[in-house]
């Protein structure tokens, strides 16, 4: 069901039971035949609202809470619970290993993944593959890619918080069951949806953030250090602490 229904059978649901506060009201005082006494206001009737259609979200959070990945996957490939999966070619739900060293976060789907259904393979991805393979890491044998939304965004542009929102359930269980020691979170807008910060990559990297109890290392997007060579260094800093982290050898520096 999308999002606008359940909204919609939400408020119907709420004036319909404001509407029989108000009759029971209406009966009770012409039970005790005193016309002049005012209606009592209307108690708060979200939890009960809630009760008998729970919101979009929480309802999906509750039935993904025992699903395996293979049965996440088959639910993305057919969801509709934002406006991205109305003009997606392909769902992107991620790919790689379980228990890997670190699974990789971005913000969604481009041109190159939404034809392919594959996350990072045009040429931000192959460029992030090499910044993997610098320290011993490639989504072959020890990483997991994923995206925060399973849908390209059309024109590549930020998803949106709503978007986002409806989308994040799936991240939140595949991270649950895909186990990552480590997570690297690349680019401003993941960060900011995956740890609610506001701060620039500039701020947030360098340091070890937690999602769920996992380190979190944020730094740049691949797409962003390939228009601007000049992060580069900061990137192969950042891979550099995410390799001390996972005691993995660590290379000298490249120019
Ligand atoms: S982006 Fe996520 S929530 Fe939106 S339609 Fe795609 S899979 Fe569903």
């Amino acid at each position: 069901m999308m999002n606008e229904e359940v909204l919609c059978k939400r408020e119907n649901l709420t004036i319909a039971l404001q509407q029989v506060w108000g009759l029971c009201q209406d009966a009770q005082r012409y039970l005790e035949e005193c016309p002049a006494r005012t209606r009592e206001a209307c108690p708060d009737l979200s939890k009960t609202v809630e009760r008998l259609v729970p919101s979009l979200l929480d309802s999906q959070a509750a039935r993904l809470d025992t699903t395996s990945l293979s049965q996440l996957v088959s639910i993305v490939g057919s969801c509709r619970n934002c406006g991205l999966g109305a003009t997606r070619n392909h769902t992107v739900p991620g790919e790689g290993v379980l228990n890997p060293r670190v699974m990789v976060i971005g913000e969604g789907p481009g041109a190159d993944e939404d034809a392919s259904g594959r996350p990072f393979v045009g040429k931000a991805g192959q460029y992030l593959d090499k910044w993997l393979a610098a320290v011993g890491l490639s989504r072959d044998r020890n990483v997991y890619i994923a995206n925060i939304v399973k849908c390209r965004p059309p024109g590549n542009r930020d998803p949106l918080p709503e978007e986002a929102a409806a989308c994040i359930p799936y991240l939140k269980r595949q991270i649950q069951l895909v186990k990552p020691e480590a997570i690297l979170c690349v680019g401003r807008i993941a960060a900011h949806f995956l740890l609610q910060k506001e701060e620039g990559v500039g701020l947030l990297r360098g340091r070890f953030h937690r999602f769920e109890g996992i380190p979190v290392l944020v730094t740049y997007h691949p797409a962003g250090v390939l228009r601007n060579t000049g992060l580069r260094g900061a990137v192969w800093d950042d891979m550099q602490q995410l390799a001390g982290f996972l005691q993995l050898p660590i290379p000298a520096r490249k120019g």
